[in-house]
């Protein structure tokens, strides 16, 4: 019930205008590396001094003119060349709604392509990331537009509360896709999601082994011990090699967790948004833990 509270919350302006004025100090930046490319870029540089590789995101959703989409497009870019001139170890990972995805399909398939194409020409790679169910279909079909057009730097994610994910990673697995498995992060009714975090948990094992057996490569999205334990006991029953997966987990969730896995000697990428629009995703990263809306009263209390 918290959680339907805390993500209704998220649209919900006068709130939003109240704690975004005073983010620094409701803590916001424990899930997000600042607000500027320089703050971000120094993100990056201390994971990959930690050994983890960075999958940059920035900030926002939902954009409603061609411009600005235009715009978050040529952001993308320019992020893409500064980790190039910079030599850090980071890809990108985007929302196509970002880009352009509610205004017009094309529009959206049109600005990742140039992200990609600038990607590419880094040698460098772009995750698109899952929106809310509404989007699914869309932003599959942008990532098979994609790929017919032979754009192969590019991957998808799947949520296993759907309970389309499992078909969509089989209808998917001819394309010899990148993908990142998650829960899935956004509200959604029972008519199209388990809402059974037992039920969740169960089809994210399932997608991640068929993943794991069939797919071109998985990135094991979760900061679940239960889920990692099995992940490592099937990836070394099944002789999969350390190439054809990694870990993924948020900047400021589970830190411990992220470099135990480095140490075992696993990829691990840390997800690192920046960007001034954070309320929605620092109200997602809210939902996800009561003790995070505990440290948020706490942060409001002290002042
Ligand atoms: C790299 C990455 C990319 C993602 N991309 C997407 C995407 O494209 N689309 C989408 O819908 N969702 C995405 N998500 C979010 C995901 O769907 C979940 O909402 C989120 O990862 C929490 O689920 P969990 O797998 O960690 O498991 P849970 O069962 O939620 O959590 C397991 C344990 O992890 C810890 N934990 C989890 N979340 C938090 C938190 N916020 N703060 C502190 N501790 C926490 C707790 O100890 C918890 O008991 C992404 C997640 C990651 C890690």
């Amino acid at each position: 019930m918290m959680r339907a509270a805390l993500l209704g919350a998220a649209g919900n302006q006068p709130l939003q205008r109240f704690i975004t004025h005073h983010g620094r100090r409701f803590g916001a930046y424990r899930f997000v590396a600042g607000e500027t490319l320089d703050e971000f870029i120094a993100a990056v540089r201390s994971a990959n001094a930690r050994g983890m590789r960075v999958a940059a995101g920035l900030l926002g959703e939902d954009v409603r003119s061609r411009d600005a989409a235009a715009a978050v497009a040529r952001e993308y870019c320019d992020m893409l060349d500064r980790f190039a001139l910079d030599r850090v170890d980071a890809n990108v990972a985007l929302k196509l709604t970002h880009l352009g995805l509610t205004i017009d399909r094309d529009l959206a398939l049109a600005n990742v392509a140039a992200v990609a194409a600038r990607a590419a020409e880094h040698g460098n790679f772009v995750r698109m990331d899952m929106e809310q169910s509404a989007h699914t279909d869309a932003t599959l079909d942008i990532y098979r537009g994609l790929r017919a057009r032979g754009v192969d730097n590019v991957g998808a994610v799947l949520q296993s509360y759907l309970y389309r994910s499992e078909a969509d990673l089989l209808a998917l697995l001819p394309l010899n896709p990148s993908l990142r498995i998650v829960k899935g992060a956004y509200l959604e009714s029972a008519s199209v999601a388990y809402a059974r975090k037992r039920d969740v948990d169960a089809n994210y094992v399932k997608l991640l082994e068929l993943c794991l057996h069939r797919g071109r490569f998985t990135a094991i999205a979760t900061h679940d011990d239960a889920i990692i334990d099995h992940a490592v006991g099937f990836v070394e029953r099944e002789s999969i090699g350390r190439d054809r997966f990694e870990f993924q987990m948020l900047y400021g969730v589970r830190p411990k967790l992220q470099s135990a896995l480095v140490a075992r000697g696993f990829d691990v990428r840390i997800a690192v948004p920046f960007g001034s629009q954070w309320y929605p995703y620092f109200m997602r990263r809210l939902a996800e833990r009561p003790a995070n809306v505990l440290f948020l009263l706490r942060s409001m209390w002290r002042g």
